[in-house]
């Protein structure tokens, strides 16, 4: 694809197999088979999806550690008229997966930029989850921290759309409990694990109960995850606007024991979030 005018070459941004190799679309086969150069996250993991070719491509490594280099690098590359195709170790570069600042920079030199589709862990869960597809929120990694993922699980709580989360297996059963809490232990979620792999398991239920499964089988504990939970329902809005009004005169009543006790009992909200709720309106 070398060209020998002055047009620049096209980044290729190229979805590859999550687990299952035979998920290589042709197109990408292609793609892969004629680019001069691959930028790849991990170029060992990659050159296995190579197909056999008589001259093997440039191989660039793009990874965190090495991004502005490695992006200026490909961009004058690019702009002397290679081809470049942008992989990542599994599903669709970006999506929680180094590539943006590539993308970024090829748009702004005029470079063609153009996708070529296929596997992505959460489209892949959540299209096999049986939650609400028509609207969607890609939340990416929850912070490994206990309080700061509490905390962003918490202000999530109002939204309306699927949530989407990208764990680990080996953090589902702190992250479901903490989810438990601070989204309540009745909302409908699944966990997408190893999925097209050979132990894919898929499981929708409460996400108490989704927590209690996956402590009691360490299998469960293992790979890799896309955790989805179903967004707050008109329902639950109204109810955790009733608990906010009842919080604040609770808070101004009784001792913050006793008002937590009465708000989680009344409310149907765990004792530790509701003690949060009636020391928020102490402070305020
Ligand atoms: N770019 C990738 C994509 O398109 O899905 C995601 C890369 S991100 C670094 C890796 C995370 O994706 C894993 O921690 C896991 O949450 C999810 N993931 C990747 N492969 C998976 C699989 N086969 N089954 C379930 N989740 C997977």
């Amino acid at each position: 694809m070398t060209r020998t005018s002055a047009e620049p070459g096209t980044l290729w941004i190229v979805a590859t197999p999550l687990g299952n190799l035979d998920d290589l679309s042709p197109r990408a086969r292609d793609v892969l088979a004629e680019a001069d150069v691959i930028a790849a996250e991990d170029t060992r993991v990659s050159r296995k999806l190579l197909p056999p070719r008589e001259k093997p491509p440039r191989w660039v490594a793009l990874h965190d550690h090495n991004e502005s280099r490695a992006v200026e690098e490909l961009i004058e590359l690019m702009i002397g008229g290679r081809d470049v195709a942008l992989v990542s170790d599994a599903g669709t570069p970006l999506i929680s997966d180094p590539g943006y600042r590539l993308v970024d920079r090829a748009h702004a030199a005029g470079i063609r930029v153009s996708p070529v589709p296929g596997p992505c862990a959460a489209i892949a869960a959540l299209s096999a989850a049986g939650l609400a597809c028509d609207r969607f929120c890609f939340e990416g990694f929850l912070p490994a921290k206990a309080g700061q993922r509490r905390k962003r699980l918490e202000s999530l709580s109002r939204e309306r759309a699927t949530l989407m989360f990208y764990v680990p297996a080996r953090d589902l059963v702190p992250v479901l409990t903490d989810a438990a809490a601070a989204l309540g232990a009745n909302r409908l979620a699944a966990v997408g694990r190893e999925l097209t792999k050979r132990f894919e398991t898929i499981r929708r239920d409460r996400l108490e109960a989704l927590a209690a499964w996956v402590q009691g089988d360490p299998d469960q504990q293992r790979g890799e995850a896309v955790l989805l939970i179903e967004g707050a329902t008109d329902e639950a809005l109204a109810r955790s606007l009733d608990t906010t009004l009842l919080a604040r005169e609770l808070a101004a009543e009784l001792p913050p024991a006793r008002a937590a006790r009465i708000l989680a009992r009344v409310g149907g909200m765990d004792r530790r979030e509701a003690f949060a709720l009636v020391e928020s309106f102490r402070d305020a």
